[in-house]
């Protein structure tokens, strides 16, 4: 019996639409070559929405985003959407997914394919096989938290507030998913926060440990202030495996990491929230980057963080770590074998539009579990 898995598909804006073509293809192929049934179920957000409905996203396709087993997303927004009001914008839409589905724990990995180690900012052998995933709390800490806003003062000066805020449930439920990722994987936690200036990252340090001697005592959990692990990950980045942080800090520090790899056309996402109708946790999964207006309708676009995405999905929803491991296996040989697409191209490789990109990762994927290749 194979094992059925309902994929709702959001193409959305820009090269969204190019880089989810590939990913059908492989889609095709895992139908045809493992026990897993796809079936995908494709419709619209962002400015291609708001074309059709006048709204970013309707209703229905909440609806259906909640009652799917995870969601795939090419990315959102266009120039001639920058006028419309707030509410209204294309990016709108994939916020408003976010909140309703409550997703609260965004996976940014950071991956180096030896291939493309001297695309880095840093020197090759300082990034070379560096394998990280940041681990970041989306929907609460200081871009949530009361009192905000900007508030006038009697002597005529302004004060402007944000508020650090986290609670024992927000720190152990994204705690709990970082522990579980890294039992996949180096079985390695570094919780970071600021416990030597805020009372949260006092709390965040005490709840992480609290779950880490009852529940996950078997991983290896260190803890870091936020600035020494900015400096460490541009100093000796191999030397993490899972970055388990807040939203403020994650936002930085995922954006460092990504940038040591040095290709954002490479760089897949993932954000879970709780266990869902459909017995799985709910998910979405999108690339790293937008809809790149520049590239759009020209087939150039880098289609492997869109596939990437798809590993992901496989990974951490369908808890199928060999399947991932064979979809990452089939990009990195496409590497090694010298093929490129526009951003990532070096000094004699094969330049590929971005359909044939995901054909030549397709016919990798399939020689590969014909093999029942690792
Ligand atoms: P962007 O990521 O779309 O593009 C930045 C640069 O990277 C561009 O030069 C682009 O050509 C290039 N690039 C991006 N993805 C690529 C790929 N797969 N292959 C090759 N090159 C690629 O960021 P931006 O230009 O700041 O934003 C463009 C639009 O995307 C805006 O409307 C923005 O709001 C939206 N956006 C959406 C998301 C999302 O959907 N999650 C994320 C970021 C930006």
């Amino acid at each position: 019996m194979k094992e059925k898995v309902n994929l709702l598909l959001l193409p959305g804006d820009g090269i969204g639409p190019e880089v989810c073509i590939p990913v059908k293809k492989i889609i095709n192929c895992l139908n045809n070559f493992t026990n897993i049934e796809f079936s995908i179920e494709e419709d619209l957000v962002g400015g291609c929405s708001y074309d059709e409905f006048k709204l970013p996203i309707t209703e229905k396709v909440i609806s259906k985003a909640k009652a799917s087993d995870g969601i795939l997303l090419g990315a959102v927004g266009a120039p001639k959407y920058e006028n419309l009001p707030f509410d209204l914008r294309p990016e709108r839409g994939l916020l408003k997914l976010r909140k309703e589905l409550e997703l609260y724990a965004n996976i940014r990995p950071a991956k180096v394919f030896n291939s493309l180690a001297d695309a880095s900012s840093l020197k090759p052998n300082i990034v070379k096989n560096m394998d990280i995933v940041v681990l970041r709390e989306l929907t609460g800490g200081i871009y949530f938290g009361e009192p905000r806003g900007i508030f006038e003062l009697d002597d005529g000066q302004k004060k402007g507030i944000n508020t650090e805020v986290y609670t024992t449930n927000e720190i152990v439920r994204l705690g709990r998913i970082g522990f579980e990722i890294a039992n996949l994987r180096n079985k390695t936690v570094h919780s970071v926060e600021k416990a030597n200036v805020m009372e949260s990252g006092v709390l965040w340090r005490e709840e992480t440990t609290k779950l880490h001697s009852k529940e996950f005592s078997h991983i290896n959990l260190k803890h870091m202030y936020a600035d020494n692990c900015a400096m460490q990950l541009v100093k000796n980045p191999k030397q993490f495996d899972v970055i388990l942080t807040g939203n403020l800090f994650g936002d930085i520090l995922s954006d460092i990491s990504a940038e040591l790899t040095g290709s954002l056309g490479m760089l897949p996402s993932a954000s879970l929230g709780e266990i869902g109708d459909s017995k799985r946790r709910k998910s979405l999964y999108e690339p790293v980057h937008g809809s790149a207006p520049d590239i759009a309708g020209k087939n150039i676009a880098n289609p492997i963080a869109m596939i990437l995405s798809l590993s992901m999905f496989c990974n951490y929803t369908l808890k199928n770590n060999i399947l991932s491991s064979q979809i990452e296996n089939a990009v990195e040989k496409v590497l090694e074998n010298g093929y490129r697409t526009k951003d990532i191209m070096q000094k004699n490789c094969n330049l590929l539009s971005t359909s044939e990109m995901g054909d030549v990762v397709t016919e990798n994927l399939k020689n590969i579990l014909e093999k029942n290749e690792l």
